[in-house]
């Protein structure tokens, strides 16, 4: 009685707070007159806050090199050379926040010289914050009322073990047992990354707005990774990744067919005290420190990506199988974490079948393909994080007991703790702190890439020692300590 009561209160407040952002609002009309200095990477001032109705009279101001002024939403778009002062009339009559940046290539940091204009009264951002806290609290609640998973529907309607298997089609069943696949896509995107690596090199330090390395990689390969392939297919990035492919031959002796299953390398296992997330969370830590660099710097992308090869190509001498992908590969940490949520997932189809069959030739192998190079136990495999989707289990089951299947997103969470977690010790504080280091990660970069604060694009590409190092004990402090304590 009390908790509903508590419940009512709620609803009132929310329903007074979203009502109090609708009330009317008179627009001021005044004539803004608005000097906007424009300086290799950062406007001054980087903030104009205005009310609806106004009229900006924006001069702007170049004091080194030709800067761009664009402004998104509004559709303004002028240029001023150095030392020319440039005028433009805008009325703000949309309110809201409004992003305006350099439209003229003026540097390396050119895609983020960004300033804000905010037009008041914003509504609709307090309403999305009001309906994101909604949103939270509401989830929240769920999750801590309902515990039976198979009770459990998302967004009250697909229930969470709702499952359409994609492997009872022949067709796809045929071609996840074939040796080709996901082994020719491997090879037109070592193509593809082979030109791409080629094109970072002969970059150097130019631009990287120019350069169609950085263009393709960190434009389009990281939009499809985060916004397509991890929330749709978990880790489809790992199916097709070139990355390893030579530290397999290494180990396997062969490229297509099934050699021995024991590695030709020195077979090491990863020590036991590190046999967790923490290398994945310190090492893809440490690589944003660079950031400033390599989204920028072809010749500093070159180094990334030829890094991570060389890296495979290392681990795969001394250690275990996927060792390198495991535990050191800077992009695996997230997509593993984020691949809970995705929409399929390779799972066992009757563990009965598993139950009663040994050997269990998905985790050591066959004369039809490897042992899960993941060191996963397919048959045990109850989430995304550690299955690198590549298909070796389609091959070594005799009894086609492995499925490929369509889901509801964040099915993973109610998935109770299995033989495979006890084994390798996960679900610890480890795989939490990597989700929350990530926000705090997400926040960093958006307040330094996308934000409107020069001091701060300076400190990120080390225009001074100490600059530097200021942003690197603020990341610190903001990824390690302030968003996860
Ligand atoms: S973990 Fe890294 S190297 Fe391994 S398959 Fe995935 S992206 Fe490639
Ligand atoms: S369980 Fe192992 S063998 Fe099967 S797809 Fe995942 S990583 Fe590959």
């Amino acid at each position: 009685f009390n908790c509903r009561r508590k419940m009512k209160k709620l609803i009132i407040f929310i329903t007074l707070s979203i009502l109090s952002l609708l009330y009317p609002y008179a627009a001021s009309g005044e004539t803004r007159n608005i000097e906007l200095r424009a300086e290799r990477y950062s406007y001054t001032p980087n903030i104009i806050t205005v009310n609806k109705g106004d009229i900006i009279r924006l001069k702007l101001i170049s004091t080194d090199v030709t800067h761009g002024f664009y402004l998104d939403g509004y559709e303004i778009n002028f240029f001023a050379r150095p030392g020319e002062n440039k005028e433009v009339v805008i009325k703000a009559d949309r309110t809201g926040r409004f992003v305006f940046r350099c439209s003229n290539t003026c540097g390396e940091f050119h895609p983020y010289m960004i300033g804000l204009l905010k037009v008041e009264p914003n509504r609709l951002y307090f309403f999305g914050v009001y309906f994101s806290i909604i949103l939270g609290i509401g989830a929240v609640i769920l999750t801590i009322r309902r515990k039976n998973v198979g009770s459990f529907k998302l967004f009250g309607l697909i229930p969470l073990d709702w499952r359409f298997e994609l492997t009872k089609y022949k067709f796809v069943r045929s071609l996840f047992k074939s040796r080709l696949f996901p082994f020719v896509p491997i090879l037109i995107n070592l193509a593809i990354f082979s030109a791409l690596l080629l094109a970072m090199f002969t970059g150097g330090f130019s631009a990287g707005n120019y350069n169609v390395g950085i263009m393709i990689v960190w434009i389009l390969w990281w939009v499809l990774l985060m916004l397509f392939m991890v929330p749709v297919v978990g880790r489809f990035w790992c199916m097709v990744c070139p990355f390893p492919m030579i530290g397999d031959w290494i180990q396997r002796g062969k490229l297509l067919v099934v050699g021995s299953q024991k590695s030709r390398g020195l077979n090491k296992r990863w020590p036991k005290k590190w046999n967790n997330l923490w290398p994945l969370v310190i090492l893809f830590f440490m690589t944003t420190w660079f950031s400033g660099f390599f989204t920028v710097r072809p010749l500093a992308s070159f180094i990334l990506l030829g890094g991570i090869i060389l890296g495979a190509i290392l681990f795969s001498l001394f250690f275990q199988k996927r060792s390198f992908c495991l535990y050191a590969c800077p992009v695996s940490g997230f997509q593993g974490l984020y691949a809970n949520f995705s929409l399929c997932e390779v799972r066992v189809k009757d563990p009965n079948i598993c139950k009663n069959n040994t050997p269990k030739t998905c985790a050591v192998g066959s004369e039809k393909g490897y042992g899960c190079p993941w060191m996963e136990l397919p048959y045990d495999m109850n989430r995304n994080t550690y299955c690198g989707l590549c298909l070796e289990c389609f091959k070594t089951c005799p009894y086609d007991n492995m499925a490929f299947n369509v889901r509801p997103s964040g099915a993973d969470f109610m998935a109770e703790r299995r033989r495979t977690d006890e084994l390798y010790n996960r679900r610890g504080t480890d795989e939490a702190f990597k989700a929350l280091t990530m926000i705090g990660i997400f926040f960093s970069f958006f307040i330094a890439f996308q934000g409107p604060f020069g001091t701060i694009k300076d400190n990120i590409r080390a225009v001074t020692p100490g600059g530097y190092l200021t942003y690197i004990l603020e990341a610190t402090t903001v990824d390690f300590l302030l968003i996860p304590v």
